[in-house]
């Protein structure tokens, strides 16, 4: 029997479907990869702070375990396109790796700009075609895939991979157009939510923007059913509407149906030290600056351009002598310096997020192959689809798993 060459479509030149193009290009089919802007992998060349954390050292258990949305459907993606099956690609592609704190992978270079030329380069190296055009639809015919549509023409092929990313950082050009498409032929698409997003306070920070903590403990409590659903030590920052940097991000994941009020921020400045212990420490930073002003007595505990702040949180005068400050008084500052409580009015918009939680729904595309299971011969990889996971490099490791297994079925018809 004679070979037929699939034509394949691929909307979408970010990591996803750069590494469909690839996997396709491999199984034998002739590919052409739309990109809407002048550029290909615009948002992975930002991704990791210009570092590109582009996958996790981890088996797949624990690959799975980071992936908050809908892990069992990324079992056979996973399982075909490895955390390992990532790091040998980029090596064997010329950029070596290493990995840092938190199994993180980012390359040698710290440059995010090697992952992307790497992409681009191995797909035009196996014949992937690019087109700078933006892709406004899909064409489907009794069920069946039959090309797409840009600005300037329409195209036909006999499959088309939609890798169109989510719908945050659309400056990138990830701007929703994939939903879109999918929406009109039917396929169910689950609510956008901001994922991996800072967080608005209702009281204003913006006397304190800027200041970064260091070593402590971030708690967000559901005030509906009184319970904490993320408690972590690490990184935070204060900023002109709230709260953001990496402690906050992981703890976005965790606030479901957001609204106003309905989660507090507890922050813990000194978690090594219990109450106790921490109470014993102002009483001695206090017996040496007798006669001090209180105002000035805390710059061994705080940043000082928080001290104003937490001043005027803890009631007591910034021109009480410190030696002055009854056990009760003293009592209140270990209390907001354990759990300084902030309440939450919303996130930040999704312009704003670092992923899109929700998209195409799971339900709606066979997890083996990536295929819709409405429209045959159209796939689906990467943000676009209700997928999304913790920081750590788990998210463009979704992308890439999704990507090689779609392109490589995109390419067989079967
Ligand atoms: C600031 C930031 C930092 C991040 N850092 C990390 C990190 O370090 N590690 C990590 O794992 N994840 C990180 N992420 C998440 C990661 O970037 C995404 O999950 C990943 O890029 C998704 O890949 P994708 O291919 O599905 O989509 P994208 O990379 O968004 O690519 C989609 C592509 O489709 C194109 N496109 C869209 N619509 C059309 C159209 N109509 N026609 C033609 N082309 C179109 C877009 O222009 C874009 O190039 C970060 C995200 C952000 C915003």
């Amino acid at each position: 029997m004679d070979y037929e060459q699939r034509k394949i479509g691929i909307i979408g030149a970010g990591a996803a479907g750069m590494m469909a193009a690839i996997y396709a290009c491999q199984n034998g089919a002739d590919v052409t990869i739309f990109e809407k802007n002048d550029r290909v992998g615009r948002k992975l060349a930002i991704t990791g702070k210009g570092r590109c954390n582009v996958t996790n050292d981890c088996d797949k258990g624990e690959f799975l375990k980071n992936v908050i949305s809908n892990p069992k459907f990324l079992y056979a993606s996973i399982n075909y396109f490895s955390t390992e099956d990532t790091k040998a690609f980029f090596e064997n592609a010329g950029v070596p790796l290493k990995t840092e704190r938190g199994r993180r992978v980012f390359p040698v270079s710290d440059k995010a700009q090697d992952i992307v030329y790497a992409l681009k380069q191995t797909m035009l190296d196996y014949g992937a075609k690019l087109v700078n055009e933006r892709v406004i639809g899909i064409t489907a015919n009794d069920g069946k895939i039959t090309g797409l549509k840009t600005d300037k023409r329409a195209y036909s092929f006999d499959a088309v991979i939609l890798a169109t990313g989510g719908a945050s950082y659309p400056q990138t050009g990830s701007d929703g157009d994939g939903y879109k498409f999918v929406k009109k032929h039917g396929i169910e698409v689950t609510p956008l939510i901001p994922s991996l997003v800072p967080l608005e306070t209702k009281e204003s920070l913006t006397e304190i923007m800027g200041v970064s903590l260091k070593n402590v403990t971030l708690k967000i409590k559901n005030n509906d059913t009184d319970k904490v659903v993320f408690e972590e030590m690490g990184e935070m920052l204060f900023t002109h509407f709230g709260l953001s940097g990496p402690l906050v991000l992981s703890a976005s994941c965790h606030m479901n149906n957001m609204r106003d009020g309905k989660y507090t921020a507890l922050i813990d400045f000194k978690p090594a030290l219990d109450t106790k212990t921490l109470d014993k420490r102002v009483l001695s930073d206090f017996s040496k600056q007798q006669n001090r002003d209180f105002a000035n007595a805390l710059g061994g505990l705080l940043p000082s351009k928080i001290i104003p702040f937490m001043i005027r949180k803890s009631g007591i005068s910034p021109y009480e002598k410190v030696n002055n400050i009854t056990k009760e008084q003293r009592a209140k500052l270990v209390e907001i310096l354990k759990g300084l409580s902030l309440d939450i009015k919303c996130f930040r918009p999704i312009k704003e997020a670092i992923i899109t939680s929700g998209g195409i729904k799971v339900s709606e595309i066979n997890p083996s192959t990536m295929e819709s299971k409405k429209i045959s011969g159209l796939y689906c990889a990467g943000e676009v689809i209700d997928v999304d996971a913790y920081t750590g490099g788990y998210n463009l490791q979704i992308a890439f798993s999704t990507g090689a297994l779609a392109g490589t079925h995109a390419a067989w018809d079967d």
